[in-house]
C-alpha cells in the first residue's frame, strides 16, 4: 500500500522527495489500515464478554455513538452520529460493545444504508433482541468538500427490525427518546 501511495502522490504532480512528504507513504497506508481494520476484526471476538443475561424488556437505548466511516463511492470520509434502542429478550449488549460493533462495520468502505442495516442485523443476531431500531446521521465530505457544496447537510438512514417495523408504539417510543 506504501508503494501505491507512492505512485499516487506523484500521480498528481508531487514530488515525492520532498521533506514534508517523504514518511507520508508510510503514514498513509498506516491510517488507511486503520480506518479499514474492520475487515480483519472477529465479531465472535469483539461482542465476548459483553453479553449478560437480563429480565428486562424495556426498551435500550444507547445514543449519540460517533462515527467515522469511509464512502465506498469516493474513499472520502463521512461521519456522524448513531442513535441504537433494542427491546431485550434476554439478552443484553454491554455498552461499550455496541460502540465497537458500530466500528466494527464502519471501519470498512460503506454506504450508510448497508452500514445501518449491518449494525441493526449483528444485535439481534447476538441478543435475540424483540426489536431493534438504528437511526445514523452523518455528513459526508464527498458532498460537502466537493463540486456539490452543501456544507450542512446530512443524511439520515433507518434501519427497524422486529418490534420496532411492526409496533408503530414502539417505534415512536424510540423516535421521542432519541429526538
Ligand atoms: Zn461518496
Amino acid at each position: 500500500m506504501e508503494k501505491l501511495f507512492r505512485q499516487l502522490i506523484e500521480e498528481l504532480g508531487e514530488d515525492i522527495h520532498r521533506q514534508g512528504l517523504q514518511d507520508t507513504p508510510q503514514r498513509a497506508a498506516e491510517a488507511l489500515r486503520f480506518l479499514t481494520q474492520g475487515y480483519s476484526q472477529d465479531l465472535d471476538a469483539v461482542v465476548s464478554g459483553g453479553l449478560f443475561d437480563t429480565d428486562t424488556r424495556q426498551m435500550i437505548l444507547v445514543k449519540d455513538i460517533e462515527l467515522y466511516s469511509l464512502c465506498e463511492h469516493h474513499l472520502l470520509p463521512f461521519f456522524g452520529k448513531c442513535q441504537v434502542g433494542y427491546l431485550p429478550d434476554g439478552k443484553v449488549l454491554g455498552l461499550s460493545k455496541v460502540a465497537r460493533i458500530v466500528d466494527v462495520f464502519a471501519r470498512r468502505l460503506q454506504i450508510q444504508e448497508r452500514l445501518t442495516r449491518q449494525i441493526a442485523d449483528t444485535i439481534v443476531k447476538y441478543t435475540g433482541a424483540a426489536g431493534v431500531g438504528v437511526i445514523i446521521e452523518a455528513q459526508h465530505l464527498c458532498m460537502t468538500m466537493r463540486g456539490v457544496r452543501k456544507q450542512n447537510s446530512l443524511m439520515t438512514t433507518c434501519c427497524m427490525l422486529g418490534q420496532f417495523h411492526s409496533d408503530p408504539a414502539t417505534r415512536s417510543e424510540f423516535l421521542s427518546l432519541v429526538k
